[in-house]
């Protein structure tokens, strides 16, 4: 007798589709029997209940998984959580924006010159004009408006927004202190939350949502 060979996934899906359905081993067999013998089985003929039995063994421990896993993808209350933090650290990243930072651009001078570099925010005086700013201003207004956010929000910006932010910094920014990021690289940090604020998605977890994960 020729060595079973592996089943393809079509054929792991008609077995696991009999079994869903409630099919014993013999019936399954039965299925096999009744279709090589019709002509119409597009697998190897198979006899040996052992094939059925590690079939149902797999498809088992799959389930099991999957099910754990879609309760917490599907749990209302979960979801409905997860959005409404979202909805928090986009509403974080939309005050670190606040006043033009959200519109601000950079001409396109290196950064090695950065202290130097004028970026610009569409002016709130004229209609089409601009304001420039050094990277020390930028800082500034970022600053300021985080001092604006700690007064309401100390806890949730320090222990979930920055754990957040930070998992969509590179490496080298995920170790530094937040405050330095600040100061030295405001341009590249306001690009980030740019992205955030519209994307309202966040990588990551924090005290509050680490429970809701599906790892
Ligand atoms: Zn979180």
């Amino acid at each position: 007798m020729s060595r079973n060979p592996k089943p393809t996934a079509e054929e792991l899906k008609f077995v696991y589709r009999l079994v869903l359905n409630g099919s014993e081993d013999s019936d399954i067999l039965a299925e096999y029997a009744r279709l090589y013998e019709a002509g119409r089985l597009m697998f190897p003929y198979r006899s040996d209940k052992r094939f059925i039995r590690e079939c149902r063994k797999t498809l088992e421990a799959a389930l099991e998984v999957a099910q754990e896993h879609l309760k917490k993808q599907v749990d209302p209350t979960i979801v409905k959580r997860r959005e409404e933090h979202f909805t928090d650290l986009a509403d974080v990243a939309k005050s670190l924006l606040a006043n033009g930072l959200a519109s601000v651009s950079s001409p396109g001078w290196t950064t090695n010159q950065s202290h130097q570099a004028k970026y610009l925010l569409p002016s709130a005086n004229a209609a089409s004009g601009y304001d420039e700013m050094t990277k020390e201003q930028l800082a500034s207004q970022l600053n300021s408006n985080m001092a604006t956010i700690l007064k309401e929000k100390d806890w949730f910006f320090r222990y979930c927004f920055i754990p957040h932010l930070k998992s969509e910094l590179s490496e080298e920014l995920q170790t530094g202190l937040f405050s330095k990021t600040v100061d030295e690289q405001p341009y590249e940090l306001i690009e980030t939350l740019i992205v955030l604020a519209a994307r309202g998605i966040f990588k990551g977890t924090c005290p509050v949502c680490e429970d809701w994960s599906s790892g």
